[in-house]
């Protein structure tokens, strides 16, 4: 008699991607899996995520929950059935690394749609091939999306982001979807009469009156006090930053030529960070731009919009050497983002840049007393020394010390040893194992039957890689060795001024104020203020 073997079922469902089954969808599949198998699916062992994408595995409960579960001494289960690799991991390395936590605890996994078996003695390989391929299926797919986008704007339809002064339109040409509903071919813009005032008065006040985005956002804040309206294109109030732009010229309501009947496409596209999930923004070079005439669209006149240009140029060049150096300084300075404003709860930031750089709420920097009042403006040394000193971070111990130092010796040995001769040539060796067993992997898979292009070049690829090491290796059998000494007495004079030190890396620094700091408050008081400093229990 054949014992019953016990499944838990995983599922996850990410609402950022389209070609996902539904949480019920995968289940049922495990189901149909488990049904042909003889095994016995647990109810209360049926664990899902919901609308959490794959590249954030810190978000998923049930998945931590479940693998708990399974490293449990008195684990129910013996399997584990998934929809496919990808619900459980982000990548090849995190599926393997979960593979083998698993198959240590005696657990398997069965990915229906791929038909991988964790038991298998092949597993292993075949899903690093299934990640290959997967990986690639994902690139080729946000490709297919963009054609699709840059075919709809081409043929004159919105791309889809949202536009100040705009709304969007479907376009109806007698298609219809499956369950016989119209279905929009595309979707364009129109001037939306609401907004069409504010923008212009936007250009007239900085282009005819001369008054700064600072003080647009001002005044147009304290009208929203008053009478709600005029509402920003984000937020509750309008920024500075929303009407002139940051850093990239082409953002900014003043720059943009879509007032003008310029519709351009195609100018950033967001990149996802695999740390830690978060997207960001990332220009393209202008030859790959798309540019639509749209005259349908304009709002401002050629004249009004040169004014507002020429007025820019201007004050460029007046501001050029201080504007430089203050641009630079704004995104590396050691306490933006780690104190509040004790009055609206808003970052306390660097607002006024150069040689005589100030903290001060951003708020009412940049949208006015009608958001935050909190007027003070602090040094910057000065702040960040009373801030850092509040601290008491004790880098002047002894034990720290010795600590210190054996960790710097060992960073720079670590780093050190990808340009070493010697460590070089330790690490080549080990990656020279590294590419056999990869070799004897994919061979492994085409013996398995798994002989498609991708597993041959893959395969070439590794025996090149293999080729170059070993020559490599051959034609580097001297050594030398030259490293800088380190002394405890260098380490303790370069902590002196704590401040200045961590200055000079302010991201670093940032970092590890960020570990430091649990709440930093600028609170305004009558005629002073009050720097609160919590910090963490560590
Ligand atoms: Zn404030």
């Amino acid at each position: 008699m054949t014992e019953t073997v016990f499944c838990a079922v995983y599922a996850r469902y990410s609402t950022n991607n389209q070609r996902e089954a539904s949480i019920e969808d995968q289940i049922r599949k495990c189901r149909e899996l488990a049904a042909t198998k003889g095994w016995v699916i647990l109810d209360e062992h049926i664990y899902y995520d919901k609308a959490q994408s794959g590249t954030r595995t810190n978000m998923r409960h049930a998945f931590k929950e479940m693998m708990q579960t399974a490293m449990s001494n008195n684990c129910p289960f013996q399997r584990i059935i998934v929809d496919e690799t990808s619900r459980i991991a982000r990548n090849t390395k995190e599926a393997l690394d979960i593979f083998s936590l698993l198959t240590y605890y005696g657990i398997h996994v069965y990915y229906v749609s791929q038909g991988i078996d964790t038991s298998h003695e092949t597993a292993e390989e075949m899903i690093t091939i299934n990640g290959l391929i997967d990986s690639l299926y994902i690139r080729n797919l946000s490709k297919e999306t963009y054609r699709g986008i840059e075919g709809q704007v081409l043929s004159g339809y919105n791309s889809g982001g949202k536009r100040y002064g705009y709304r969007s339109e479907p376009v109806y040409n007698g298609k219809v979807d499956i369950y016989g509903n119209p279905e929009a071919d595309g979707y364009i813009l129109k001037i939306n009469p609401d907004e069409v005032d504010t923008i212009i008065r936007i250009f007239k006040m900085f282009g005819e009156q001369g008054y700064s985005a600072k003080k647009i956002a001002t005044i147009l804040n304290e009208e929203i006090k008053r009478t709600d309206a005029p509402t920003p294109p984000r937020g509750k109030y309008w920024c500075s930053s929303t009407i002139l732009g940051s850093k990239k010229a082409f953002r900014g309501i003043l720059n943009n030529e879509i007032y003008i009947g310029h519709y351009y496409w195609n100018r950033s596209f967001s990149k996802r960070n695999p740390e830690n999930g978060k997207k960001k923004c990332i220009a393209k070079d202008s030859s790959k731009w798309i540019v639509v005439q749209k005259p349908e669209l304009r709002i401002i006149s050629d004249e009004l919009w040169e004014k507002v240009k020429k007025r820019q140029k201007q004050l460029q060049t007046e501001n050029s050497g201080a504007y430089n150096k203050s641009k630079h300084s704004y995104s590396v300075n050691l306490l933006t983002g780690l104190v509040k404003c004790g009055k609206c709860g808003g970052n306390i930031a660097i607002v006024s840049g150069g040689k005589w750089a100030k903290y001060g709420c951003s708020n009412n920097w940049n949208k006015g007393a009608a958001v935050c009042d909190n007027n003070i403006k602090l040094n910057k040394k000065d702040f960040e020394r009373s801030v850092i000193s509040s601290l008491n971070l004790n880098f002047d111990k002894n034990e720290h010390l010795d600590y210190l130092h054996s960790r710097v010796d060992e960073i720079i040995k670590n780093h050190l040893g990808q340009t070493n001769p010697k460590w070089r040539r330790e690490a080549l060796g080990d990656q020279l194992k590294k590419t056999e067993k990869e070799i004897a992997n994919f061979i492994n898979a085409i013996k398995a039957g798994i002989f498609s292009d991708i597993v041959k070049n893959q395969l070439e690829k590794a025996e090149k890689k293999k080729a170059e090491i070993e020559q490599f290796l051959a034609e580097n059998q001297k050594e030398t060795s030259i490293l800088p000494e380190i002394t405890r007495n260098s380490i303790s004079m370069y902590l002196q001024d704590i401040r200045e030190t961590l200055s000079l890396h302010p991201l670093y620094g940032r970092a590890l104020l960020s570990k430091v700091i649990a709440l930093a408050v600028l609170q305004p008081q009558i005629g002073s203020h009050v720097i609160d400093v919590n910090c963490k229990t560590l």
